[in-house]
């Protein structure tokens, strides 16, 4: 691998300022309902020498607030700094690595990472030695004049990075690159990128990188910026001071993850006082956004949690890592049995509540009986659904009866998903059907 000339990095208190946003607000219109308010109040800086994570579940904004730095998108409302002055457009400097690399399939993987460089009118003899240098230093030599199609998914990737490397930007901008890899090939280039930035081998300054999973973030950054949803705010800032190479294993490690976790499953203050008076288990009006989970997976939770080791209660990172899920699978089912008071939620930790350990103990007709009477009782959709259906003499209601309804409160994906979960969750239940092809709920066949 050739070397890269670059300093090594200097501690993220004393770097010069990349990126200085505040207040960055981002509102998206809704047609005639209320606008989507994705970003809110959002503030953060970068310095040179750090390694930022933006941690946070998808939908959550992080995808957005990346493009508002890079300047390829304007904020509602809010002011974004690049080393000093306004962004006004695309910034120079500045590169971005994608969840999965757009790369040209018809160039080679030498001509896939020289595109950049085109780009910016570097003449061609210095675009392919900086090409080359930059294929080496990814480890992707031997393979400069393979295409695409003869790459795997990891060694696509690695062009990608080329490709975002090759312009020697100030911050290289990382959106979720390891999630689409298998689990070893992410473990890989990730160690393989954070060896390369420890040793200062990197023609970079910073790094921001989005990610929702939570051990990532712990174990590649200087900073993890925890996002909450909803709007997208900055929850919470912790700084990483372990040493690299960092162990998954080291208590101090699981320590941090745990906290972390803790964190994203606590409710956020605005949210706690919208639900005052509800008691102290999360109420929901209708327009709350649900997500699309099987009645298997929250099943087979509810089992898992009863089972031994857990007997009813387990520590969320544990029960990840046990059931192989990551938080992006694992919370939404998590926070559907917490809204169904079928669990409950503390400080990074699942308790089965006695409604809980009783389902698990129940045959399939008494499971479903008690699904649908939670059901009815916690989520108040099904309850309007339900009312609705018993007070029209057809007994059927259209799909947009409620989807125009929830577009009150939500976008229309939101909306879509949420109808999908209850007519998943209703049909379970027993109560009420749903035709796809009259696109009508019913209360005819409700298996
Ligand atoms: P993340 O990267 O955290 O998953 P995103 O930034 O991609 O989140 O999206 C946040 C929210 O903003 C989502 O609800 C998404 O549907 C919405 N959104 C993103 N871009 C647009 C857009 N151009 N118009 C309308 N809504 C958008
Ligand atoms: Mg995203």
């Amino acid at each position: 691998m050739a070397v890269i000339d670059r300093a090594a990095p200097r501690p993220a208190t004393e770097g010069a300022f990349l990126v200085n946003a505040s207040g960055v607000r981002q509102v998206y219109a809704k047609g005639d309902n209320a606008d989507l308010v994705v970003l809110d109040d959002v503030s953060l800086t970068i310095r040179e020498g750090e390694v930022v994570g933006l941690l946070g579940r998808s939908g959550s904004g992080k995808s957005t607030l990346l493009r508002i730095i890079s300047g390829l998108v304007k904020p509602t409302s809010g002011r974004v700094e690049w080393r000093g002055k306004p962004v006004t457009g695309p910034s120079e400097g500045l590169s971005m690595v994608f969840q999965s690399f757009a790369l040209f399939p018809w160039l080679t993987v030498l001509e896939n990472v020289e595109v950049g460089l085109e780009a910016i009118g570097v003449p061609a003899a210095e675009r392919r030695r900086r090409a080359i240098e930059a294929i080496d230093l990814i480890g992707l030599d031997g393979f400069e004049s393979a295409y695409p199609k003869e790459l795997s998914g990891g060694m696509r990737q690695r062009v990608g990075f080329a490709r975002a490397l090759v312009v020697h930007p100030r911050l290289m901008l990382m959106d979720e690159p390891f999630s689409a890899l298998d689990v070893l090939t992410a473990e890989t280039l990730r160690t393989d990128l954070i060896d390369l930035w420890i040793e200062g081998r990197l023609p970079i300054k910073s790094i921001l990188m989005v990610t929702h999973n939570i051990e990532e973030a712990v174990l590649m950054c200087d900073r993890i910026l925890i996002f909450s949803s909803n709007p997208g705010r900055v929850a919470a800032e912790i700084r990483i001071d372990l040493p690299h190479p960092r162990s998954r294993l080291d208590p101090v490690f699981r320590a941090i993850v745990d906290d972390i976790y803790g964190r994203m499953t606590q409710r956020s203050p605005a949210e706690k006082e919208a639900r005052k008076g509800e008691g102290a288990l999360p109420g929901t009006g209708i327009g709350m956004a649900l997500p699309h989970i099987s009645t298997n997976l929250i099943s087979g939770l509810m089992e898992a949690l009863a089972a031994p080791p857990y007997a009813g209660k387990a520590d969320l990172p544990d029960l990840a890592a046990t059931l192989q899920m990551e938080v992006d699978e694992l919370f939404p089912i998590v926070e559907t049995l917490q809204l169904m008071r079928f669990a409950e939620l503390e400080a990074g930790d699942v308790t089965l509540t006695e409604a809980g350990r009783r389902f698990v103990d129940l045959d399939v007709d008494a499971r479903k009986r008690l699904f649908a009477e939670h059901l009815l009782a916690y989520v108040p959709l099904a309850a309007l659904i339900r009312r609705v259906l018993d007070e029209r003499p057809s007994h059927k209601a259209p799909f947009t009866r409620f989807s125009e309804e929830l577009e009150d409160y939500m976008s229309e994906d939101f909306a879509e998903n949420t109808l999908r979960a209850l007519i998943t969750w209703g049909r379970y239940g027993e109560l009420f059907g749903y035709d796809e092809h009259t696109r009508q709920f019913n209360l005819e066949n409700p298996t």
